[in-house]
């Protein structure tokens, strides 16, 4: 059967049939269309489907139909009008950026963000003629102050990599609509199942489906989310002619894990949520951050935004690396890698890997200290992982 269109049913139910279009085989999973392109029954049916009166496929490039599966399954998660796949996380911030803003526009971003996201915005954007404004997201005066006539676009991760920071969605999106900004939302942290920025005012949701969304640490990938007119306005002919789409396979692959997405994001939430209190309790820890806990410094804004608490743990040794080291080494479980979202639980040190290149200012700036660590709990069983991360704090004391 197909779902019925005219009915929302539950995410759950979503995950595993929305946007699913059968051949005329009747395939049970949904088959993988590994074509450069399409053909046509006439000359004429050809012309019709060239000027779009006919609404079918022609070019991969353009659009495939098991991308448009998965494309339309991320609608029904993020509660979208339009989505478009593409190669990876950065293929999706840059073209939701470079799609839209011309010499001569303002952008402002938080600069609390993934390391690429800063180069696209801080070195690229820049050199085409836009000027840029980084700021302090955290708190919405920043915001007030940064926001000008000309701002065309904005952009924050929140929660955000490696920190946990927040970011007011509901409140920059209003700042930036009175100026008719863009609000770009990277909201690989929270995900689709924990913070829906579509609802709360944003214009666009990227994602880098390499994290949860696959989730097994098999392929890259990236979505876009935004209103049917924002897409077709802004990104429709930019994707088509510059061509940094996904892959069918690899869209079948994320079709697949999308699947079991809420049962995996809320299973490794819960066992998060233990580590976190005890990782907050342990003598060796000078801070723990969890969205989910009480004493996360923005609380506030969590409870506004979040309906979850996440799949992320960040905290701060008290002996610096050499702890932090010691730390990585004794695990056995966790992988020192720098993936997240995965089902094997990561561990990352944010000063010495994915945030080595900005250097020690930005990275003071930013609060990722030497003794910073990063954890993606995964779906071990949670007891394994409280005893495996209790003897390797223990050995660093
Ligand atoms: C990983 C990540 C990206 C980039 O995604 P790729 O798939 O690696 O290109 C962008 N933003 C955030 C917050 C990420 O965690």
């Amino acid at each position: 059967m197909t779902l019925n269109p005219h009915r929302k049913y539950r995410t759950a139910t979503e995950m595993v049939h929305a946007g699913a279009q059968r051949s005329p085989y009747g395939e049970v999973c949904e088959a993988i269309y590994l074509t450069q392109g399409f053909t046509y029954p006439s000359a004429e049916a050809a012309e019709r489907r060239f000027d779009g009166e006919d609404p079918g496929f022609v070019y991969s490039r353009y659009a495939n139909p098991t991308t448009d599966m998965f494309e339309k399954r991320m609608c029904a998660l993020e509660g979208a009008e339009s989505a478009r796949a593409l190669a990876s996380g950065m293929a999706a911030v840059s073209t939701a950026i470079l799609c839209f803003v011309k010499a001569g526009d303002h952008f402002v971003a938080a600069r609390s963000m993934f390391g690429s996201c800063r180069y696209i915005i801080e070195k690229v954007l820049p050199r085409y003629g836009v000027e840029v404004s980084i700021i302090d997201g955290r708190k919405i005066e920043n915001w007030e102050k940064a926001i000008r006539p000309n701002t065309r676009g904005i952009f924050f991760e929140t929660p955000a990599n490696p920190t946990l920071e927040m970011v007011d969605i509901k409140a920059v999106s209003e700042l930036a609509h009175k100026v008719g900004a863009t609000v770009i939302v990277d909201n690989v942290f929270a995900t689709p199942l924990y913070q829906k920025p579509l609802e709360l005012g944003a214009d666009v949701v990227v994602y880098s489906t390499t994290k949860h969304i696959d989730g097994h640490g098999r392929c890259l990938g990236g979505m876009i989310l935004s209103s049917e007119e924002w897409m077709t306005e802004n990104l429709q002919d930019f994707f088509r002619h510059t061509g940094p789409g996904m892959s069918p396979y690899v869209a079948w692959l994320m079709l697949k894990s999308l699947e079991t997405l809420p049962l995996r994001v809320e299973e490794m939430t819960r066992s998060a949520a233990k580590l976190a209190d005890f990782i907050s309790g342990h003598k060796a820890v000078a801070k723990c951050i969890y969205p989910g806990r009480d004493d996360h410094p923005q609380r506030d804004i969590v409870k506004k935004q979040m309906t979850g608490g996440s799949t992320m743990i960040a905290f701060e040794l008290k002996g610096g690396k050499k702890a932090a080291f010691s730390f990585c080494n004794h695990l056995t479980i966790p992988l020192i890698s720098n993936n997240l979202g995965d089902t094997r639980s990561i561990m990352t040190h944010p000063a010495t890997t994915t945030h080595q290149s900005i250097g020690p200012e930005a990275r003071a700036e930013l609060g990722i200290s030497d003794g910073l660590l990063r954890f993606s709990v995964g779906l071990e069983d949670v007891d394994d992982l409280l005893e495996d991360v209790e003897q390797a704090l223990n050995a660093t004391l």
